[in-house]
């Protein structure tokens, strides 16, 4: 059995080398008997369940092969797909995981989230996060047009990069506080998010940041744990 870990890929048909490398991803981890994680902002925006693209199908597609092969598929959302829901997630056998999730992998307790929620200097963000993902406000946008959605998407993410601009790199950062909140009931951390792939090791925990799937980078960090609990910290290369 694997697990693996991967987060921010940011999958858009904007940006078809992402895309392939996600289904490359797939194929290299089909016959391993894989327990699949993805920890968020799996997708570059979400504008609902109802989307549907050829480039989505093919995605899809590939999952069904995934899992028919025996292998398993764990969702987390992120600050940019938190609207992915069940539903979509059914067509492939996958689960939609509560924003935090704990897992045990041999003796060692594996702490997983997104990581925004760790960034509690970003506290316009935080204000943002609790009126967006308030379930009466995200109801109201699913009963709203798709054009609509997919405008008010793209205003969002204008926006947000807009903020981010004139925001300090540390505040964009995780919260020592917070982390070591997290780390409480759990020996590892796994979060992505920040873009900031890196291990951490402090007071005898773990925190292990995924790294964003970049194009122009042309790699990925994405973690790998066995079943004796050995991580693996590696380079995923798109093509
Ligand atoms: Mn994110």
């Amino acid at each position: 059995m694997t697990y693996l870990f991967i987060a921010d890929l940011h999958l858009s048909p904007e940006h078809p080398r992402l895309v392939r490398g996600f289904l490359d991803l797939l194929s290299h981890y089909q016959d391993k008997n894989t327990q699949l994680y993805i920890l968020g902002d799996w997708f570059n925006a979400w504008i609902g369940d109802d989307y549907s693209a050829p480039w989505l199908d093919e995605v899809v597609d590939a999952l069904k092969v995934f899992n028919h092969a025996g292998n398993n598929i764990f969702f987390q959302v992120g600050n940019r797909d938190f609207a992915l829901g069940q539903k979509f997630l059914n067509q492939f056998n996958a689960i939609r995981l509560p924003d935090i999730y704990t897992v045990k992998i041999a003796t060692q307790v594996y702490r997983l989230e997104h990581g925004d929620a760790l960034c509690t200097d970003d506290v316009s963000y935080q204000r943002f996060r609790k009126i967006i993902r308030n379930p009466i406000i995200l109801g109201i946008l699913k009963s709203t047009p798709l054009s609509f959605r997919q405008k008010l998407a793209h205003g969002f993410r204008k926006q947000s990069h807009a903020s981010q601009q004139q925001k300090p790199y540390a505040i964009m950062d995780v919260n020592t506080q917070a982390v070591a909140q997290a780390l409480q009931h759990a020996d590892v951390l796994i979060h992505g998010h920040t873009h900031r792939p890196e291990i951490h090791h402090k007071f005898n925990k773990t925190r292990i940041v995924l790294g964003d799937w970049r194009e122009r980078t042309s790699e990925a960090m994405i973690l790998e744990v066995d079943e004796n609990g050995t991580p693996q910290f590696l380079k995923w290369i798109l093509a």
